[in-house]
């Protein structure tokens, strides 16, 4: 709904209480105004009916010397109170529209017959004698007119032709009605016309509200006039005052001086506000100001961060591309004459003719291996630290690894004339796994085994199926020199050795178990190690029940 402005509201409410008020005075103004003239008219009959009251009272004091001649004899001159009330009203009557007559229900001619206003007074007045008049607004002649009746009480004069004995004939010769004092003999009947004064009704009330309307409008004029100064124009001033604001002009402010306490102190709060918005504004620009300047200092700070990190970054990747020449160049420049030089020795060892030149060529078979064991377990690591290790799971058995395991062992067992079992239990499942890296945690475990065990020594290789823990378990133990309790930790991270000095003694680069280490973890396998110092250690990788095929 469009909402109204004030001054519009307030001119709608106006002239809502000013029509209002206006009807009410129109209708109060009609009434008392026809009040008014209701009492007038009475009073104007009262006055005929008391002039017809001296007329009928002359006659009656003086019909006696009218009526009598002057010896005192009875001479009736056609002279007493009812026809000369009676003509005096006919008269008076005559040449107008007023009408005085008298009238009761029995009357002695036609004329005196009562019409309706008149029956209804004459019953009025017999019923209740203590009513004297009646009046009214009735028709007469078919026009509208003011009716007014008056009892007439009969007294000792009218019972000389009208009271008893009813039916004896009076001095004129007419039967007697037969009344009795103080009864109503009838009633004086006088019609006033209203037209003068329903003009005089109208004119009045048109007057009256043709004044209150002037009376209204200047006063509704005043009202306006002070409302508009005093509150619409302050109002006005304020709403231009506000939207200044809205729009960015904080150094607004208001008059204070008004006249109207209220408006004044209007005024003063929004000067107080508009200052109180003004200084939170200028703080907060400031703290912007100084956010903006923090921000940019730690944008500079990111920037020089992010060029330092660029430029490791590029030293990162120089670094790992070297790395990675390193790498390929350790695996072509190193492995491929490795590789060679134990096929050379396993051929010529086979080949040669003394025994001094087998062994010979089986020390260089068994010292290439070891290198070879030692550049691989290097370059694994190398590719862990790249993130390059990718494992390949798939259904393993482990017959397949046991196989494998001892091809490669036996030759490194025979130079030190140690004994090595392998076994499988028939009941161990199928796994889930990196067949390679299986193959290479053995090799390590296996290789260290040999190498930390003394000659006629003995390694063994078992694995076997826990069916308690749902569990398959790759054993290898040995015979060896055995580790102590606080270093069993420590042998899995890198580059720890039990003893350092041991490397000369047992070669090794401490990289080993580490590996195997990584590599369990790979396949969410685990490693465990029991070991008895002098007298051996076995290494167990635990492989947990969702890795094992389900039959
Ligand atoms: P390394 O190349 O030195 O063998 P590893 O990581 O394979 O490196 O082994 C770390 C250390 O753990 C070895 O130097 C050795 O002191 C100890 N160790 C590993 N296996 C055995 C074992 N079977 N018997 C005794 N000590 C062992």
């Amino acid at each position: 709904m469009k909402k109204l402005s004030l001054k519009v509201l307030y001119l709608i409410v106006m002239t809502v209480v000013f029509g209002l008020a206006l009807i009410v005075f129109f209708t109060v103004d009609v009434q008392v105004q026809e009040a008014q003239n209701k009492e007038m008219l009475a009073e104007e009959a009262r006055v005929f009916a008391a002039e017809m009251d001296a007329v009928w009272e002359f006659i009656q004091n003086t019909q006696k010397r009218i009526n009598y001649t002057s010896d005192g004899a009875y001479e009736f001159k056609g002279l007493h109170c009812a026809i000369v009330g009676k003509s005096v009203g006919i008269l008076f009557s005559a040449n107008n529209d007023y009408k005085i007559r008298y009238t009761n229900f029995n009357p002695r001619s036609v004329q005196g017959l009562p019409d309706g206003f008149e029956e209804k007074a004459l019953t009025l007045f017999n019923d209740d004698r203590s009513q004297k008049e009646f009046y009214e607004y009735s028709e007469f002649n078919k026009e509208r007119s003011f009716r007014y009746a008056r009892a007439l009480e009969v007294d000792s004069s009218c019972l000389e032709c009208h009271g008893e004995p009813a039916g004896e004939l009076d001095i004129v010769g007419y039967p007697r009605e037969g009344w009795t004092l103080s009864s109503v003999g009838g009633a004086i009947s006088i019609v006033i016309p209203v037209d003068i004064y329903q003009e005089v009704v109208v004119s009045n009330v048109t007057r009256d509200v043709g004044f209150f309307l002037l009376i209204t409008i200047v006063i509704g004029g005043v009202i306006y006039f002070i409302t508009a100064r005093f509150v619409f124009y302050p109002l006005d001033k304020m709403k231009v005052a506000f939207s200044d604001i809205q729009g960015g002009d904080l150094h607004v402010t208001m008059e204070e001086s008004h006249l109207t306490k209220e408006i004044s102190d209007l005024a003063k709060n929004f000067n107080e506000m508009a200052r109180e918005i003004k200084t939170v504004y200028s703080k907060l620009e400031s703290e912007v100001a100084d956010r903006t300047i923090e921000l940019r200092e730690a944008n500079e700070l990111l920037k020089k961060q992010r060029d330092i990190l660029q430029r490791l970054n590029i030293e990162l990747e120089q670094k790992t591309k070297s790395k990675d020449d390193l790498l390929s160049m350790v695996n072509h420049e190193l492995r491929t004459p490795l590789t060679s030089i134990i096929t050379f020795a396993e051929i010529s060892k086979t080949k040669s003719a003394s025994a001094a030149d087998r062994q010979s060529w089986e020390e260089v078979e068994a010292n290439g291996q070891a290198l070879l064991a030692m550049i691989n377990t290097m370059l694994d690591i190398a590719r862990s630290d790249a993130g390059s290790i990718k494992t390949i799971v798939e259904v393993i058995d482990l017959g397949d690894i046991v196989s494998s395991v001892k091809a490669t062992v036996v030759s490194l067992i025979t130079k030190k004339r140690i004994t090595f079992k392998a076994s499988i239990d028939s009941d161990v499942p199928l796994i889930y796994g990196d067949y390679e890296k299986i193959l290479r945690m053995l090799e390590n475990l296996i290789g260290n085994a040999i190498k930390f065990t003394s000659e006629e020594g003995c390694i063994e290789l078992k694995i076997s199926y826990d069916a308690i823990n749902n569990t398959v378990l790759i054993l290898v133990s040995d015979s060896g020199i055995g580790i102590a309790q606080e270093d069993m930790e420590r042998i899995f991270e890198r580059f720890e050795q039990v003893d350092s000095t041991s490397t000369r003694h047992y070669g090794g680069s401490g990289l080993g178990l580490s590996l195997v280490k990584e590599y369990a973890a790979l396949q969410n396998y685990s490693i465990a190690v029991e070991s008895t110092l002098g007298k051996g250690s076995t290494f167990t990788i635990i492989i947990p029940k969702k890795a094992i095929v389900k039959e």
